[in-house]
C-alpha cells in the first residue's frame, strides 16, 4: 500500500493531524455510545504542514468510519456480523489509494478509562490486519495507527453558560477537549494516537515477545484549528 511505502520513506512515523470533520466524528461516535465502546476505521493521506516556521509531513486523517454492526461492550468492541464487517472492509480496502486517501488503521473509544492500548488491543490488531486471511489484494499491513478516545462525563456544581461549549487543548502528546452538553454536564475527551509496527510478524508468540515498548510508538496528534 501506498501510505506504508510513503511511512517507511520517510524513516519516522509520522504525527498526525485530524480533519475538523475527523475531530467530529471520533467525539460524536464516543458520545453517542457513552457507555459502551465504539470503533471503526482511519482514512488518511501524507501532508506538509508548518510546524514553528518549519515544513513537517503529517498524516492527516481526513475520514472517520464508524462501524455500524460492530458488537460494544462495556470495555471491548468485537465484530457483531462477520459478513458485515467483511463487506465494509472489502469498501476500505478496495478504494484505498483513490485520490490519494489510504486506509491507515482504526480507532476504538475508552469509556472511563486510560487513553493508552491496552495487551487486548494489541491482540485485537494483531488479528484485525489478518481478518481477509491472505485473500488476494489484501496485504497483511505491518504498520496500523490507532486511535483511542478516552470520554469521561462529568457533573458541574458551578453551571457553565446556558449555552453548549467546546474547548480543546494539546496536553503532551495527546489532545484534550470538554463539550459541554448542557450547563450542568461535561464531555471529557482524550484523543491519543498510536503506531503500532510489527504486526506481520508471526507467529503471534513472537509479536508478543517484543514487547510494547518495540511494538507500540504513541505520536502527537495536532489539533485541527
Ligand atoms: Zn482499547
Amino acid at each position: 500500500m501506498l501510505i506504508i511505502f510513503l511511512i517507511n520513506a520517510i524513516a519516522m512515523l509520522p504525527e498526525i493531524i485530524l480533519e475538523p470533520g475527523a475531530l467530529q466524528c471520533l467525539c460524536a461516535s464516543a458520545m453517542e455510545t457513552y457507555h459502551r465502546e465504539s470503533g471503526g476505521f482511519l482514512m488518511g493521506k501524507m501532508v506538509t504542514r508548518t510546524v514553528r516556521k518549519r515544513p513537517k509531513k503529517m498524516l492527516l486523517i481526513t475520514a472517520v468510519y464508524p462501524q455500524q454492526t460492530a458488537r460494544r461492550g462495556y470495555a471491548s468492541i468485537s465484530d457483531g456480523n462477520m459478513k458485515a464487517g467483511w463487506r465494509a472492509r472489502v469498501l476500505l480496502y478496495t478504494l484505498s489509494g483513490l485520490k490519494g486517501v489510504e486506509l491507515v488503521g482504526g480507532y476504538h473509544t475508552h469509556p472511563h478509562d486510560a487513553c493508552e492500548l491496552s495487551k487486548s488491543d494489541l491482540n485485537y490488531l494483531y488479528e484485525e490486519v489478518r481478518y481477509h486471511k491472505g485473500r488476494e489484494g489484501f496485504a497483511v499491513m505491518d504498520k496500523w495507527l490507532e486511535i483511542v478516545v478516552s470520554i469521561e462525563k462529568r457533573r458541574y456544581i458551578t453551571k457553565y453558560s446556558e449555552e453548549p461549549f467546546h474547548s480543546w487543548h494539546l496536553h503532551k502528546r495527546k489532545l484534550e477537549g470538554i463539550v459541554a452538553a448542557d450547563s450542568g454536564t461535561g464531555y471529557h475527551f482524550t484523543v491519543g494516537a498510536f503506531w503500532v509496527s510489527k504486526l506481520d510478524k508471526e507467529p503471534k508468540s513472537e509479536f508478543f515477545g517484543l514487547g510494547k515498548k518495540k511494538l507500540i510508538k504513541e505520536v502527537k496528534v495536532h489539533a485541527p484549528v
